[in-house]
């Protein structure tokens, strides 16, 4: 039977959560009226985690998993699920390691009935470091002042979203994924709800600093124009500066004949107008790039093998 509800939960050697997070979904299943399916995503995980989900999907209908050939990355795992996700009504997308409360189904559940289409969580506390708080904090503050379309603050990827906007997703051919604003980029009736997220519920975070620089680094050249406005500005500005600096050193040639001979102004030009030019370069590079990355189209992820109603497919 085709399910109402996809729960899509991407995996990254998540071994030390998984038994929890499988109780606590059979949990949820058992209170859920609705038809439910869930899909779990290996993101190439090294550790246990594809033999648990094996283990799992074999002897229990309800899950499904797919197995990516490699680690893509969360964003490539998520967009994997949607892609396989058949519920009829909406799927709802959440991490593996608990931080996301899957009991919220009922909350965002209840949005979608009243008529929305994406229901995202928004994040009242973080239960990580100071510092992490404060670089999610600043992200937000600053995609949302760049951004070309609006970006919701502190909302992640955990969200609900209606058949409708998951086709939608899936037809983006975009290579470069930062779903919260793609999600946010598509519209229809959308809702935040205001949820705590907890700790851990084992194991280490998949996202490393490095990893969630790239992140930001996604969500600021694929979703604003930004940084190349700023440039054309910031060099226009240059441009009078100089032209003024020429003008005000000519006029004291021609009046007073008294300017000093030395190449401190010119050494402080050349390297002015030098890191202007280079960082102009990087950013159109930035932008070259990635029409390179999408022109290729290649595909977002490639699955191995997938399993689902204890059925092993591979296509
Ligand atoms: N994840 C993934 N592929 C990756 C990194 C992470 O599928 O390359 C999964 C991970 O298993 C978890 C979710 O994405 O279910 C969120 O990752 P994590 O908890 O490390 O991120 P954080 O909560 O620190 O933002
Ligand atoms: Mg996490």
């Amino acid at each position: 039977m085709t399910p109402q509800i996809s729960f899509i939960i991407p995996l990254y050697n998540e071994a030390l959560v998984f038994q929890k997070l499988i109780q606590r979904i059979d949990a949820l299943a058992e209170r859920v009226e609705q038809t439910l399916e869930v899909i779990l995503i290996d993101d190439g995980s090294g550790d246990e985690t594809p033999y648990l989900m094996r283990q799992v999907a074999l002897n229990n209908p309800r899950y499904h998993c797919i197995f990516l050939s490699r680690n893509f990355g969360h964003q490539y795992a998520l967009s994997a699920g949607l892609r396989y996700a058949r519920a009829t009504e909406a799927v709802m997308i959440l991490d593996g390691d608990l931080q996301d409360p899957p009991e919220l189904f009922f909350e965002f559940y209840q949005c979608y009935l009243e008529g929305f289409d994406v229901i995202y969580g928004v994040r009242k506390k973080r239960k990580e470091g100071a510092f992490k708080r404060m670089s999610y904090f600043l992200f937000y503050r600053l995609l949302q002042r760049i951004s070309n379309t609006p970006v919701f603050l502190d909302s992640g990827d955990f969200s609900m979203i209606s058949r409708r906007v998951t086709n939608i997703i899936n037809s983006m051919p975009e290579d470069n994924r930062f779903l919260r604003g793609l999600r946010s980029w598509i519209g229809f009736n959308q809702k935040g709800v205001p949820y705590d997220r907890d700790a851990r519920a084992g194991g280490e975070p998949k996202y490393t600093l490095a990893r969630l620089m790239k992140l930001a680094y996604e969500g600021i050249f694929n979703f604003s124009v930004f940084p190349i406005k700023f440039l054309t500005f910031s060099g226009a500005c240059c441009l009078i500066l100089a032209v003024g600096y020429f003008v005000i050193t000519l006029v004291r040639k021609l009046v007073w004949g008294d300017v000093p001979v030395g190449f401190t102004a010119l050494l402080f030009m050349v390297i002015l107008f030098g890191g202007i030019q280079l960082v102009s370069i990087g950013i159109i590079g930035e932008y070259v790039s990635r029409t390179f990355l999408q022109v290729k189209n290649r595909p977002l992820f490639i699955v191995k093998e997938r399993i689902t109603e204890g059925q092993i497919i591979h296509d």
